[in-house]
């Protein structure tokens, strides 16, 4: 009985948590919604309420799903899932991710929200059928997310997607960062709200101020007046649908993607008016491209974008294949884990999965170099699970542990990149290599299979062996 590759996304918000359960093509089976606690309750055991409300309704135990994805507003490290800023969130544990993965058997996976957001428009949205995507979401302040041929972009500092914070006019007005005419600071629903508020200092007259809530100039009064033919709002959201125009540019001429996908807040109050302005001062760009082919859309998932995105990254952060081909490794995943029951060995799982890829042969090893398919190379290796060779690099295990010679996560999750289910480790020479702990745990965690041999016979083992494997090779001690 395979788990029909069911995995659980949920978004983290200062008012609620929103759990989906969804299948590997991306349709929702399950909803489950719980109030943010503001008491004290632990954040993991807030999170925790709501996956195992999902499950309970559809009859599910944890076990039985491929994994989670947890969306966080704020900053995430993504290499260690370390959290930092959170707004509007008390998060008395910034480890959330470790404590969830000691509580589910599962991989657990964690990202930044918007950036999730974007992802999951790709995946199923507005974005379905484009390769490169960026989400601008306008609301408070600028958000948005980068996907770069179906991969979400983040980066080596969690910058990626940053859009809100693009410098559009040096020295202009200060931005919440610290930071001087951020995108943000010009063309949020705060910086319109401010424009509107300097007009009324200035003694012009409008009439937002009384359709506001409780003083705050939101989204959907700012649409009722533009349409009531307030001029200070119309005025205010031209200038805003300008300026948004310009970040678009800027974005294009940056990373030209396919699509732009908005949404927010004000954009979907105000869409009906905001986005031909938008489109119009956009087409208007003298920086012509070769093609005029940049697609501008509104986002099309709502708020089950990011649980949905959250969902995706269970497999996007364990392989490198672009989001809109992840149905078909879901699937393959649950094959695999009618291979891997207990009972099953290495060999018969390996033959219920032959896979298609054509692996390298490595010739010779020596110490100091490694010959794989007649070219030398004077370093260690990862043999990715897709067949592709990469230079092991020591500073992945020196940031770690101060020595090359420790296998940990981070260094794991690239060798199992591309779906590896058998993982091979040549030690070294002298058997230097050790796995750590965390690294063990973490293979525990995946189902992947692995075996650490002395480096020579991990080459006849590799060589011998069949199913979707990954190598690490250490080629001196
Ligand atoms: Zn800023």
């Amino acid at each position: 009985m395979t788990n029909e590759g069911r995995f659980v996304g949920v978004d983290v918000g200062g008012t609620k948590i929103f759990a989906l359960l969804v299948t590997a093509s991306g349709e929702i089976v399950g909803e489950e919604k719980v109030a943010t606690a503001h008491d004290g309750t632990p954040m993991a055991d807030q999170i925790g309420r709501a996956i195992d409300g999902v499950l309970s309704a559809s009859e599910l135990t944890v076990d039985r799903i491929e994994g989670i994805g947890i969306a966080m507003p704020g900053s995430v490290d993504s290499e260690t899932g370390y959290l930092g800023t959170v707004p509007n969130i008390e998060i008395d544990d910034h480890r959330l991710i470790d404590t969830l993965r000691e509580r589910y058997p599962v991989p657990v996976e964690i990202g930044n929200d918007v950036n999730l957001g974007t992802l999951a428009e790709c995946w199923l949205g507005a974005g379905k059928g484009a390769d490169t995507v960026v989400g601008m979401f306008v609301g408070t302040g600028i958000g948005g997310g980068v996907v770069i041929d179906g991969r979400l972009r983040t980066g080596p500092e969690d910058l990626a997607g940053e859009i809100g914070h693009m410098v559009l006019m040096v020295d202009g007005p200060e931005c919440g960062c610290g930071n001087r005419g951020c995108f943000e600071a010009l063309a949020s629903r705060t910086a319109m709200e401010r424009a509107i508020r300097d007009g009324v200092a200035e003694g012009r007259e409008t009439i937002i101020l009384e359709l506001a809530d409780n003083g705050r100039i939101k989204s959907g009064p700012l649409r009722d007046a533009f349409r009531a033919g307030d001029e200070l709002v119309i005025e205010v959201m031209t200038r805003t649908a300008y300026l948004l125009a310009q970040g678009i540019l800027t974005i294009r001429h940056m990373v030209n993607p396919d699509m732009i996908v908005m949404g927010g807040g004000v954009i979907e109050a105000c869409e009906e008016f905001m986005m031909p302005m938008i489109e119009e001062h956009v087409r208007a760009s003298h920086m012509k491209g070769s093609r005029d082919t940049l697609q501008i859309a509104v986002s099309q998932l709502g708020d089950d974008a990011v649980a949905l995105g959250a969902a995706a990254l269970v497999e996007a952060a364990n392989s490198d294949l672009p989001v809109y081909e992840m149905r078909e490794t879901a699937v393959r995943d649950g094959e695999r884990d009618q291979a891997s029951a207990p009972e099953a060995s290495l060999l018969t799982a390996a033959a219920a999965e032959p896979g298609n890829v054509d692996y390298p042969r490595i010739d010779e090893v020596a110490f100091g170099s490694v010959t794989i398919d007649g070219e030398r190379l004077d370093h260690d290796i990862h043999l990715r699970a897709n067949g592709k060779v990469k230079e092991r690099k020591k500073k992945w295990a020196r940031k770690d542990y101060e020595t090359s010679h420790i296998l940990g996560p981070r260094e794991l999750k690239k060798a199992l990149k591309r779906g590896a289910e058998l993982l091979i480790v040549g030690a070294g020479f002298d058997s230097m290599l050790r796995l750590a702990d965390e690294g063990r745990d973490l293979l525990e965690q995946r189902g992947v299979r692995w075996e650490m041999l002395p480096t020579p016979e991990a080459v006849e083992r590799w060589n011998s062996m069949q199913g979707r494997k990954a190598l690490i090779l250490h080629v001196t001690c």
